[in-house]
């Protein structure tokens, strides 16, 4: 069942297209990261299914029913902002029973629910305090509890750790994550952080200048990205530009292996192939032949991470990325000659 289907929305401020056919279905109960660089329209797509925006175009229905002209305060929804919006000079169980009492619930049933939102964040007994006195951390809570206490049938999230500092908002994912698999609340996240949005989502959507271009689980969009932009935009990808000869594609001075179906012979294609998905190893040591897919390059430069090494290096006229992992501590120096290996399946064909 869907929790929220955006259908057809096109939104421009001006002459700036900022949003354009935005179809799209987030399923009840499920985490959907809005992922994507600044400008690109996730704050506008959330805030036109919370109802502070109106679409030029299309609709939004939340829990089957349609909003599209539904005021924010009449849709049944929960948010939580970057800036934690509390109300200072209310306690923390008023700000957290405010959205009840104007839904006309009070008292007794009021404190209860309170109190049990309270519990969802990890905050018992913090109901009489003020926001002054707690952490950034412990507000963005109170924020939480505020926006699930009205059991909301969505519960949208804008960037709502990027205030916290490293530590915090790692801890904070975590407890974001329980309390969506506890309420079960439909979800829709937005984040420019990659890791994030990979860590958190069920599904992650992601948003190229106002078109959402791939949706779909984190290790389907990163594993498979349908565009250059989403293989650059979720990680790191070497692009290789070549011509289709039967089931393979000619780059220059190579043939590269792939598992994709290819257009016909002769049409230029463009293959993505993740830095950590290339053995490396020098050109005079023996290899793993089970991998379908070899380059004779040199090494440019190495960067030195201490888990981890990251090689520069060119054939030709092409420069590629090699994420190794440091195994035996001595990495080979700028000027090698190696051979890079991957497995065809790892050749991944996208649109420019
Ligand atoms: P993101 O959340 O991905 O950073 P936004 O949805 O905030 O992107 O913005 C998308 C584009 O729309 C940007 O170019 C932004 O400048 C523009 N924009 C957003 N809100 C307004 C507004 N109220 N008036 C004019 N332009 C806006």
């Amino acid at each position: 069942m869907s929790g929220v289907d955006v259908t057809a929305v096109a939104k421009s401020y001006g002459a700036t297209k900022v949003l354009t056919d935005i179809t799209q279905s987030f399923e009840s109960s499920s985490f959907t990261s809005l992922l994507g660089p600044s400008g690109s329209g996730k704050t506008t797509l959330l805030r036109i299914i919370a109802g502070f925006v109106a679409p030029d175009e299309g609709a939004v229905r939340i829990a089957g029913a349609d909003v599209t002209g539904v005021p924010v305060h009449a849709r049944n929804i929960g948010m939580v902002f970057q800036s934690y919006a509390l109300f200072p000079h209310m306690s923390v169980a008023a700000n957290v029973g405010f959205g009840l009492g104007r839904r006309g619930i009070r008292g007794k049933v009021a404190k209860a629910q309170v109190d049990e939102a309270l519990e969802m964040v990890r905050l018992p007994g913090f109901g009489g305090r003020y926001p002054r006195q707690l952490s950034g951390g412990q507000q963005q809570r109170v924020a939480l509890a505020r926006a699930i206490v009205i059991r909301p049938d969505v519960l949208l999230l804008d960037e709502p750790l990027s205030a916290l500092d490293r530590r915090l908002r790692q801890e904070m994912q975590v407890e974001l994550l329980r309390i969506q698999r506890e309420s079960g609340l439909t979800t829709i996240f937005v984040t420019h952080d990659q890791e994030e949005a990979l860590t958190l989502s069920d599904k992650v959507a992601i948003l190229d200048r106002g078109r959402i271009v791939q949706m779909g689980r984190p290790a389907e969009v990163y594993e498979r990205p349908r565009t250059k932009f989403a293989a650059e935009f979720l990680g790191d990808a070497n692009f290789l530009t070549g011509k289709i000869r039967g089931n393979t594609v000619e780059i220059a001075g190579a043939t590269i292996a792939t598992q994709d179906a290819l257009p016909a012979d002769g049409t230029s294609v463009t293959v993505a192939v993740r830095p950590e998905k290339i053995a490396i190893r020098p050109a005079d040591s023996a290899g793993n032949d089970a991998l379908e897919n070899r380059l004779p390059a040199t090494v440019s430069s190495v960067i030195y991470t201490g888990t981890a090494l990251t090689y520069m290096l060119r054939t030709g006229d092409l420069h590629l990325k090699v994420f190794a992992q440091n195994s035996d501590g001595s990495p080979l120096a700028a000027g090698s000659a190696v051979v890079l290996s991957w497995a065809a399946r790892h050749s991944v064909m996208v649109e420019g």
